[in-house]
């Protein structure tokens, strides 16, 4: 089989592979969806700090069918045919962190990640410990599936990090993929959501996924806006995930704030005065739990919430080139490869 490799200077390359056998414990995956994640620019372009190397299939929002288990495998954990999505992290299984659904913290240092450790589903086939395996919800595509497995899931897990929404007025710095995500789950979670970007296309689109509000920050007063849309308060919740607005979320939130940074990398400055005063909690959220993953999942699928709508684009594998040419722009929505 082939998979979807970066060389690391902007360039995606198709590679030869032999296709996956389950080894004891695994299942291999036939891919029917697999999503372009706002990260994987970091490996294109060569500018992560880690990464798989140049021949590691990339890809770490996989969803499909199960193709074939391994031994061990019971039907009651995974059969041939099964729709399911992945969590994308796998590690020693039996520590605090891997017990509660959290294996990217395992105290135990072996974490193994998709397309970095571990081939990811850039690829028609992938092998994973079926520990792995997330039922999909029936009335989720494949596409769906694999935006929770990332780009969907942080902005998920983020909002789960800033608590209870109901209610409040929350500013999402951002509007692309993981940008839109939290502003539709956050709407449908009670939240009051302004919309901010640069992008007057990406506003439009915000709109449309349950935005009370959308402002352009590169020709409003963004600070001006958000005290007239909230009566002078400030925004009670920030969820920042463009990671370029790390200043504005602070200059916008108000006394009793809860702000979550979750587009990486980047720096966030404030003085411990300014924090002390206005008893701000401030915080990040790494993807989520495989737990929330299928809470997540099941959210989306009870609302029929438009999640298909965040991609713009579906591409075939040999469209690899020109697909990350094309999401390395940044100024259209989501793009998947699917089978
Ligand atoms: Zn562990
Ligand atoms: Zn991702």
């Amino acid at each position: 089989m082939q998979g979807i490799t970066f060389p690391g200077d902007r360039r995606a390359v198709l590679k030869d592979f032999p296709d996956p056998e389950p080894g004891p414990g695994e299942v291999v995956v036939r891919m029917r969806a697999s999503g372009m994640c706002g990260s994987d620019l970091h490996f294109y372009r060569g500018t992560a700090s880690f990464g798989g190397g140049p021949d590691m299939i990339q890809g770490h929002e996989p969803c499909g069918e199960v193709h074939a288990v391994g031994a061990g495998v019971t039907p009651d954990m995974a059969a041939v045919g099964d729709r399911v999505m992945i969590h994308h992290y796998w590690a020693c299984e039996t520590c605090d962190h891997c017990r509660s659904g959290w294996p990217q913290m395992c105290d135990g240092g072996d974490v193994h990640t998709l397309c970095i450790d571990e081939p990811g589903g850039h690829a028609p086939y992938m092998v994973v410990p079926v520990r792995t395996l997330l039922p999909l919800p029936d009335g989720l595509s494949f596409k769906a599936g694999a935006a929770v497995g990332c780009g969907t899931g942080t902005a998920w897990g983020g909002l789960k990090r800033l608590g209870d929404l109901g209610g409040a007025n929350l500013v999402v710095l951002g509007q692309g993929p993981v940008g839109l995500s939290g502003t539709m789950l956050a709407s449908a979670l009670g939240a009051r959501v302004i919309g901010v970007d640069i992008n007057d296309a990406r506003l439009e689109r915000a709109h449309g996924f349950g935005a009370s509000h959308v402002v352009n920050s590169a020709t409003a007063d963004l600070t001006e806006v958000i005290q007239d849309l909230t009566g002078g308060r400030g925004a009670d919740l920030v969820l920042e995930t463009s990671g370029r607005a790390n200043a504005d979320a602070l200059k916008i939130l108000g006394k009793w704030g809860r702000a979550c940074f979750i587009g990486l990398p980047g720096d966030v400055s404030f003085r411990t005065e300014d924090v002390f005063r206005n008893q701000w909690t401030l915080m990040t959220s790494w993807t989520l739990s495989s737990i929330e993953q299928g809470r997540c999942a099941d959210f989306i699928a009870s609302r029929e919430l438009p999640v298909d709508d965040l991609f713009t684009r579906s591409w075939s594998l040999d469209q690899a080139a020109e697909a990350y040419a094309w999401f390395d722009r940044q100024t259209d929505g989501k793009g998947v490869f699917e089978w």
